[in-house]
């Protein structure tokens, strides 16, 4: 792009942020218009796998990711009682680190400021409350009232996305799986340094997640009816409930549970957006585009490398409408192949039933599937 663009990310999550600092280290004029009016985060944690770091790297964070956080490199697959199977070495993109455990608040804080160092604006408490695109530009007003033209809106505002509501009215509303995912944030064993995968057939599974020295978290997944919500009063006792046939490093994870509103209970859905992810001027990106199941720990991954192939893309040529051509040509295949998969992984590990395509999938698997997307996005 020859000359600097004007551009406003709707939502400052993980995605925004991430596009935020890349597009302002390249000199263009960037707002974030973010809903809630701080940059918190679920107090739970979350994988940066190799694809991912690669990105923090670009974006120049990487060394405050890995400080603030817990590098590992084995995945160990056990059994109930804790009894390791199998450790699977994690590959790397490149020279970055395999992976690293982060909490949530603070990828969140570190790319916030990450942000605002390399020149965006971040508004708290804001949303779009109109848009407007002639073809030449986007006329936003956003809900304190102010209005701004842009030559590129993005929408990086999650799996809810009211922007991806605005393009295309309910068509790509979030589709519950029928699942749901448990976390809690509990002291790190000596012997949990890196992901511990313990499995009890197709009853459960339980992962143990390191994301500092002090803290790793626990994580399960199970079906559920879509209008379950665990009882506020005794959340860690139901988890403890559904993880009973663990002993060893869950059970004593769960052990250290004594306070129910530490649990984190979470719905799984998926988006895909089948029509173009951009109408005009206005593109959507990461959750907001193709959500998928958390079963590779690529969402966040995906949303990041989605924001700077959009910013390399921009470098690409003069014209947006192109860049943004350009850009879902690259990313497209790449996200639609992590939710196929992490969408037939968990099918796999629930017992139902899976198409041909699916089991062509599963022939790669979670190791298979972490060697393809180290490699360049
Ligand atoms: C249980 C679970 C575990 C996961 N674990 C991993 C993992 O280990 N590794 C991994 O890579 N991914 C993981 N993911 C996926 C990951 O969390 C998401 O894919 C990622 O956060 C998507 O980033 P995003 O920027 O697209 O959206 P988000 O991070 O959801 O950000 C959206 C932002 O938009 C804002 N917003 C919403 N509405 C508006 C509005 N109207 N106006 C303005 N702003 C708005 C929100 O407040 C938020 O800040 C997991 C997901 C789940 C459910």
């Amino acid at each position: 792009m020859a000359s600097p663009l004007r551009v406003l990310i709707h939502g400052g999550g993980i995605g925004g942020l991430t596009l935020a600092t890349a597009l302002a280290r390249r000199g263009h004029t960037v707002e974030v218009a973010e809903l809630r009016d701080a940059l918190d985060a679920l107090g739970v944690g979350i994988i940066q796998p190799t694809n991912a770091l690669h990105v923090m790297r670009e974006i120049g964070v990487l060394d405050a990711c890995l400080d603030a956080g817990f590098e590992w490199e084995v995945l160990t697959i056990a059994d109930p009682t804790g009894n390791a199977l199998a450790r699977i070495p994690q590959p790397r993109a490149g020279d970055v680190p395999a992976s690293n455990g982060i909490p949530r608040p603070a990828l969140a804080a570190l790319l916030g400021d990450a942000a605002v160092t390399a020149g965006a604006r971040i508004r708290f408490a804001t949303t779009i409350s109109a848009l407007d695109d002639d073809g030449t530009g986007v006329t936003v007003t956003l809900s304190d009232g102010s209005t701004g033209r842009w030559d590129l809106v993005v929408g990086f505002d999650g799996i809810g996305s009211p922007l991806r509501t605005r393009l295309y009215g309910d068509r790509y509303a979030p589709e519950y799986t029928g699942f749901a995912n448990w976390r809690v944030t509990v002291p790190r064993q000596p012997d949990v340094r890196g992901v511990v995968m313990a499995t009890a057939g197709q009853e459960a599974k339980a992962l143990l997640t390191p994301i500092t020295d002090e803290l790793m978290y626990l994580g399960a997944v199970f079906a559920e009816e879509p209008g379950f919500r665990p009882d506020p009063e005794r959340a860690h006792e139901q988890l403890a409930a559904r993880l009973a046939m663990f002993s060893g490093p869950v059970a004593e994870a769960l052990a250290a549970v004594t306070d129910p509103s530490a649990v984190v209970h979470s719905r799984i859905s998926q988006v895909t957006v089948e029509e173009p992810w951009h109408v005009g001027r206005v593109v959507l990106a990461g959750d907001a585009a193709h959500a998928s199941t958390p079963h590779l720990a690529q969402g966040a991954a995906m949303a990041v490398e989605d924001a700077l192939v959009l910013a390399e893309s921009l470098d690409a040529t003069d014209s947006v409408p192109a860049a943004l051509e350009a850009w879902e040509t690259r990313r497209r295949p790449r996200a639609m192949w992590v939710q196929a998969m992490s969408r037939a992984i968990l099918k796999q590990e629930m017992g139902a039933p899976t198409t041909p395509e699916e089991d062509a999938l599963l022939e790669v698997g979670i190791p298979g599937a972490a060697h393809v997307l180290a490699k360049p996005y």
